[in-house]
């Protein structure tokens, strides 16, 4: 019998309504079964969003450096169930144990942050132009808010939401993604042993169809914050507009590493093995474009086959591994699917474009790290994100074609450039179309105290990280005081310079 587990409604742990359930799995060996889940619908989104109204009056009551000191608590509690979390976390969605600890520490990090924003709410005072009177700014909550999550990051994607959404004074309906409901529930329930006002955090398991419309057709839910892919982004988009609900989005990558012809290759390796194949390719900054500059095309091709063909594949509780499975078997399929369209296109396959299934692996859904040469822009290849273990390499002659190159691509989230020319790092910095420029490291490596998020439709134009998000979770009140005891017209009593 496995484990079952409910959705957090009310402050207690239910079962859906209807009863159902639906099974997690463990994409590196897909015989075991790592829980049994609530399986919800609308039904459920209504009554978590219900408990949430109640526990939002209690909570944002509650003063922000009493609520920063709660989720200073539920950091640290993360850090003591680190290991056990990371363990469940590569079990239900297979990267690698030294990743998935990295995810736990990443909300770790971001509790601790939205402790300290508890002392440091600020807002603004700012003079008037008349006299006797103030003026300044305040931040209240949005009110009930919902949390919409993918697989790849299950801890830290929801910390960057829950955490600000949190400390702001919110009250969250968090729906994780279904192929990593138990990183969602650890988070949880972590909260809510450090002491957040349980109606104030619902959890609600199940599919986006269901439980993420729901969350968008109850006007109670006045934010919602959203990361995934930018399909799914847009149709949030769309039936946002009938509400005017406020959505932040968080969506697609096709994101690129550039080697100059100046660049130190070694490290420049190092950069593209780890944007490339960590997480198996499967982040939103992945590296999945190589920009290469001619004049070390050839001999960084070589360094780079002899390395990708020397990753380990297995289960990622193995120490030995570098590169996990992939989530499940649709995207083992879609992968397959793009590295077939590579080869229709007329790109030269350096090595994998197959499927891995020898000893430990023949149970998972493990795919070789791939590379593909030749690759021109308007490929498809070249500019749709793959989610997976797959390079696109291209060859360029000169800065202009490199940027055109680069910026040939509906997305725009992450970018690298590997160079010791610094005028040329400064050009990078302005003219790659991105969220985020790297100097001499990978596209993946961001950290949580800093603004995270992308151009074009990567996104809607919100940022994660930092301060960001608390400016997306609350609204700006603007307060004038008139203490001259007459009245004091804008703009017509100002006095003369
Ligand atoms: P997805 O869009 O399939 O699913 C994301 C979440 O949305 C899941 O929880 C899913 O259940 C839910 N969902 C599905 N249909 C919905 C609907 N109609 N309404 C509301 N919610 C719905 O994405 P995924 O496969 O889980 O994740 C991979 C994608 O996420 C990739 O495109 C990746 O680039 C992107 N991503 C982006 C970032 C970023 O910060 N930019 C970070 C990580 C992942
Ligand atoms: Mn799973």
């Amino acid at each position: 019998m496995s484990t079952r587990y409910q959705n957090f409604i009310d402050g207690k742990w239910v079962d859906a309504l209807g009863g159902e359930t639906f099974e997690n799995r463990n994409p590196a060996d897909w015989e075991e079964v790592v829980g049994v889940f609530a399986k919800s619908g609308k039904e459920d989104v209504e009554r978590a969003v219900e408990s949430a109204r109640e526990g939002l009056e209690a909570w944002k009551r509650v003063p922000p450096p009493i609520r920063g000191n709660i989720l200073k608590k539920a950091a640290d509690l993360l850090v003591e169930r680190q290991e056990a979390f990371a363990e469940d976390m590569t079990r239900e969605m297979g990267k690698v144990i030294a990743e998935t600890s990295g995810d736990i520490q990443e909300a770790i990090d971001t509790g601790y942050y939205a402790g300290g924003e508890g002392r440091r709410f600020f807002g603004r005072t700012v003079p008037s132009e008349l006299r006797n009177k103030a003026a300044f700014t305040i931040h209240l909550p949005m009110g009930v808010v919902g949390v919409i999550c993918p697989w790849n990051f299950p801890m830290a994607i929801p910390s960057w939401k829950i955490f600000p959404a949190l400390l702001a004074g919110n009250a969250v309906v968090f729906k994780p993604a279904s192929d990593v409901p138990l990183s969602g529930t650890n988070f949880i329930k972590t909260l809510v042993d450090a002491g957040v006002h349980p109606k104030a955090i619902n959890l609600v398991h199940g599919p986006g169809s269901s439980v993420g419309n729901a969350m968008q057709e109850n006007t109670a839910v006045r934010a919602l914050s959203f990361t995934g892919s930018t399909e799914i982004g847009k149709r949030i988009a769309r039936k946002a507009a009938d509400t005017l609900q406020r959505v932040s989005l968080e969506l697609g990558g096709k994101n690129a590493q550039i080697v100059w012809e100046d660049a130190d290759l070694d490290l420049a390796l190092y950069g593209v093995l780890w944007g490339a194949y960590g997480t198996t390719g499967q982040r939103c900054t992945a590296t999945s474009r190589l920009i290469v500059h001619e004049k070390v095309f050839k001999p960084f091709m070589e360094m780079l086959q002899q390395a990708v063909e020397a990753l380990e594949l297995g289960n990622g509780l193995d120490p030995k591994t570098d590169v996990g499975p992939l989530i499940n078997e649709a995207q083992l399929r879609t992968v397959a699917e793009y590295v077939a369209i590579g080869q229709q296109e007329g790109a030269t396959l350096l090595t994998g474009g197959e499927p891995y299934e020898e000893g430990v692996c023949k149970k998972g859904f493990f795919y070789r790290p791939t590379v593909f040469t030749d690759v021109t822009p308007e490929m498809r290849i070249a500019k749709e994100e793959i989610f997976g273990p797959v390079l696109s390499v291209l060859k360029v002659r000169d800065w202009k074609e490199a940027v055109y190159v680069h910026n040939n691509t509906d997305y725009g989230l992450s970018s690298s450039i590997y160079t010791r020319d610094v005028n040329l790092a400064f050009h990078a910095m302005e003219e790659l179309v991105a969220g985020i420029t790297y100097v001499n490291a990978p596209t993946i490596g961001a950290e949580c105290h800093l603004p995270f998020g992308g151009c074009k439709e990567t996104g809607n134009g919100h940022r994660e990280g930092g301060w960001s998000p608390y400016e997306f979770f609350t609204e700006t009140k603007t307060v004038y005081v008139d203490y001259s005891g007459a009245l004091q017209r804008a703009q017509i009593d100002t006095e003369e310079a």
